[in-house]
């Protein structure tokens, strides 16, 4: 939409409030606006056609979606993550009532096998291809990127330990990004091996680390007696020189494992999907095994992360299933999406503007305007009016900001013919209509007849 409604808020008289909505979250309005940061904030219209194109996209992968609530037990999420990797050590939103702790969930992957388990999903058969978008929630320290609530899109294909999940998986994932027309990422992909081999890496690298603890951040020093894994994310200079020598996963991997991974790679191959191997990405959730991967890219700044995820055989066991639930799934964040889209300078369709704006003069036309307009739209038109009272010229130049390609005019002479003076705003164009026949002409200009 044009940005004339801030001229129009301007003009009057400005209203404020005593609240502001909560650092570290923000407000999607019909307009696109720029936060205090400087980020581009984009309309409702903008979110809405990305998410089509990404459930245009799930759906062509034959995913169906999964809708869970926003918040869980504390215990699934911080069982299902572990009791001391970063998501919940950085603190989540929680909160208590009576006897049960709550929070708001930071991801979606456990709320997901947490539903796949309990409905017994794995009873329709076969591999179960979900997907889902929505808010998340992590007490971060907000800036450019990163929010305290956030969007996530992703995929959990449940049931199946083939690799051909895994490159779809990744596939997926890019074919998203691909629809939006985005191009320059960077995907990176490693294997953590199976069940045992994390703990074994876990020993390895602490064992390694152990000498030069003193040279380490203060996060890291923490992270080297909770989750050593965590230290591999490094961006400091100097320890990355120090894990330049450090031991590879790759080395712990079984050769099962070898062959699982050797087998997606050779499918992403096949599909001319570009990777760097990266030894160092072993993201941060202890549930992950075998592939691993995340997608970046350079126009993003410090939050390069556009998505990532991975095969994680063993949440299903931690969240109480008998045996284990073979699953692989990404997960993508949408406020980096439209980071991404605007630093590629790509456009998105904005607001449909209506098809017909109605103005009325007069009391006897204001009332047969508003039950016309509902039978309009009842017809499937999409129609405007005012709803203010205002005069004949504030109502054509509230037509005029709304772009409808149509106005009608409606007063005393139009009611006493039963005929409407249709005005096609493009081409100047007046012509007269008779009421009876309003319905099936605007349909057939404006492209909706049936
Ligand atoms: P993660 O589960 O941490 O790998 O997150 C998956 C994706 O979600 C990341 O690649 C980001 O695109 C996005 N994301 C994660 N945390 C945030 C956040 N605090 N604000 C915005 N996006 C986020």
């Amino acid at each position: 939409m044009p940005s004339s409604s801030r001229v129009f808020f301007q003009s009057s008289r400005v209203l404020v409030s005593t609240f502001q909505n909560i650092k570290g979250t923000f407000d999607i309005l019909p307009d696109a606006y720029t936060d205090d940061g400087g980020t581009r904030i984009a309309s409702s219209a903008e979110w809405h056609h990305v998410e089509s194109v990404i459930r245009d996209v799930m759906a062509r992968f034959n995913l169906e979606e999964i809708r869970t609530p926003i918040f869980e037990p504390t215990a699934l999420i911080a069982r299902g993550v572990g009791q001391l990797t970063d998501i919940v050590s950085k603190e989540m939103f929680a909160f208590e009532r009576g006897d049960t702790q709550y929070v708001l969930r930071p991801e979606v992957t456990a709320p997901v096998m947490r539903a796949y388990l309990q409905h017994h999903l794995e009873q329709r058969g076969g591999v179960q291809k979900l997907f889902y978008i929505g808010p998340c929630f992590r007490a971060e320290q907000p800036q450019k990127g990163r929010y305290r609530q956030f969007h996530q899109f992703g995929s959990e294909l449940l049931g199946t330990d083939d690799p051909r999940a895994d490159a779809e998986t990744i596939a997926l994932m890019m074919a998203v990004y691909r629809a939006l027309g985005i191009q320059n990422m960077e995907l990176r992909l490693n294997t953590l091996g199976s069940a045992g081999t994390r703990d074994s890496y876990r020993t390895a690298l602490r064992d390694y680390l152990a000498p030069y603890a003193d040279e380490l951040s203060d996060t890291s020093r923490r992270r080297l007696e909770r989750n050593p894994l965590r230290i591999l994310d490094t961006k400091r200079a100097h320890e990355q020189k120090i894990l330049q020598e450090a031991p590879r996963i790759l080395d712990f991997v079984s050769d099962d494992a070898r062959a699982h991974y050797a087998t997606v790679k050779t499918y992403l191959d096949d599909l001319d999907v570009s990777y760097t191997e990266d030894p160092f990405l072993v993201r941060g959730l202890d549930y992950y095994t075998h592939t691993t991967f995340e997608l970046t890219s350079d126009a993003l700044g410090a939050q390069s992360a556009l998505a990532g995820g991975g095969r994680y055989d063993l949440l299903a066991e931690e969240v109480g299933s008998p045996r284990p639930v073979p699953a692989i799934g990404f997960a993508a964040g949408m406020e980096r999406l439209f980071l991404a889209l605007d630093a590629a300078g790509i456009d998105l369709p904005g607001a449909a503007a209506p098809d017909v704006f109605i103005a009325a003069l007069g009391d006897a036309a204001e009332r047969w305007v508003f039950s016309t307009v509902q039978d309009l739209r009842a017809a499937g038109l999409h129609v405007a009016l005012d709803l203010k009272g205002r005069s004949l010229k504030a109502q054509m130049k509230e037509a005029n900001r709304q772009n409808a390609p149509y106005t009608l005019i409606i007063g005393g002479n139009e009611l006493a013919d039963e005929a409407a003076q249709v005005k096609e705003m493009a081409s100047g164009e007046q012509v007269e209509v008779a009421f009876d026949k309003l319905t099936d002409y605007l349909l057939a200009r404006t492209g909706n007849a049936a």
